[in-house]
């Protein structure tokens, strides 16, 4: 059977058909046949190499949602039919120290779902079971697919860091922002949003925010106000003045990665004891976790649907700043091939 999906052949180039022949199926994989995925600033970051890490001709896509249709010899749990979503990682080698406590994400053999491995901007992926997650039924699959990469990617510093007393910062409202403020206020936080437009104000608002502010007045506005301040822009701002709102033993944590090297004196982080740290994704309990606890609270990503033969006008859409709040593409039975797609939504 040959897989299709849509690749770039060189760093920064545009997206366009590309197909290969899947290696047979592991023992302990599944094969799902893709219906959404959704597009996560990584995947530029990816298509455009500045990781360095990226191999081409690559397919991006870590946010799948699709139905199983083959299981290998060896699969337990999952069965064909069952509708299940991949995030950013799609093995781990299951028997280090992370792997044992749940904690996957810093497995050092974790494997990335479109890094040297064809992503979900096709019509089928294959993945170890334990990284295909069952998606809560009454979840819509479009809705589903952010939550796969954004929304484990904000939740998880949100319950390592957060209590229903916090004062929560989301900077910049996009991707993972946007589901910040949901999550952070269903968790009950005083919630406040920083964002270089304006007009995003009344959405964010609408999301779960208690206060919005510029991100150029945000420093001065919000001094001294946060617990945790949640940074999911990767451009380089004035640190030293964020970490100026934060409350003594406040955190900052990295989402997305500026590209400068963090200007910080020591003396700044002494005197209030506060903490700098990162987050990447979440473990597989941790997947499951927040897949139930946005089911259960009513946490939606904004989404806006187009076909995946639409890749390159999302992803300029994507660059240009003009997505509100993600864009998710959907295949289509006539675009890829003669594909028997399952009917969306009729989850199980
Ligand atoms: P996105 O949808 O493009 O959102 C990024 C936001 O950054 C924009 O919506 C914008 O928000 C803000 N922004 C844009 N230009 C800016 C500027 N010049 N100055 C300040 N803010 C600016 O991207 P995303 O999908 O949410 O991803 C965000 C970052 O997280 C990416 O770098 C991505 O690679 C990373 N990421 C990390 C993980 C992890 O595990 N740590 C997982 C997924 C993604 P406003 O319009 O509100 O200003
Ligand atoms: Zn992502």
């Amino acid at each position: 059977m040959t897989y299709h999906g849509y690749a770039a052949a060189h760093p920064g180039a545009a997206l366009s058909p590309h197909s290969w022949e899947p290696e047979a199926l592991g023992e302990r994989e599944v094969e799902v046949a893709i219906s959404h995925c959704g597009l996560c600033h990584s995947d530029l970051h990816l298509v455009d190499n500045s990781w360095r890490v990226s191999a081409y001709p690559l397919v991006p896509g870590h946010e799948v949602v699709g139905k199983v249709t083959r299981v290998g010899a060896s699969v337990r749990v999952l069965r064909v039919g069952q509708r299940v979503g991949v995030g950013w990682q799609s093995d781990s080698c299951g028997h280090c120290e992370y792997c044992l406590r749940g904690e996957e994400n810093l497995c050092p053999e974790l494997r990335a779902t479109a890094i040297r491995r064809h992503g979900g901007l096709a019509d089928h992926i294959a993945v170890d079971e334990r990284f295909a997650h069952p998606i809560p039924e009454g979840l819509p699959s479009e809705a589903a697919a952010p939550l796969l990469c954004a929304g484990a990617t904000v939740y998880a510093p949100l319950r390592r860091y957060a209590s229903p007393s916090s004062r929560v910062g989301v900077l910049g409202v996009g991707g993972l922002g946007h589901l910040a403020l949901q999550f952070a206020r269903a968790m009950g936080c005083e919630v406040t949003a920083f964002s270089t437009r304006e007009e995003k104000a009344a959405e964010a608002r609408a999301m779960g925010a208690h206060h919005f502010h510029t991100t150029a007045s945000g420093p001065r506005r919000a001094k001294g106000a946060l617990d945790l301040l949640l940074v999911t822009v990767h451009h380089d701002l004035d640190w030293r003045k964020w970490l100026n709102t934060l409350r003594p033993d406040g955190v900052l944590c990295f989402l997305g990665g500026p590209e400068q090297p963090l200007n910080i004196p020591p003396g700044a982080l002494i005197g209030g004891q506060r903490t700098i740290t990162g987050s990447a994704i979440t473990g597989r309990a941790g997947m499951r976790e927040m897949l139930a606890f946005a089911s259960r609270n009513g946490i939606v990503p904004r989404t806006e649907l187009m076909g995946m033969d639409q890749i390159n006008e999302a992803m300029e859409r994507l660059r240009r700043g003009e997505v509100r709040y993600r864009v998710v593409l959907h295949t289509q039975r006539d675009e890829l091939g003669e594909l028997d797609l399952p009917t969306e939504d009729s989850p199980g």
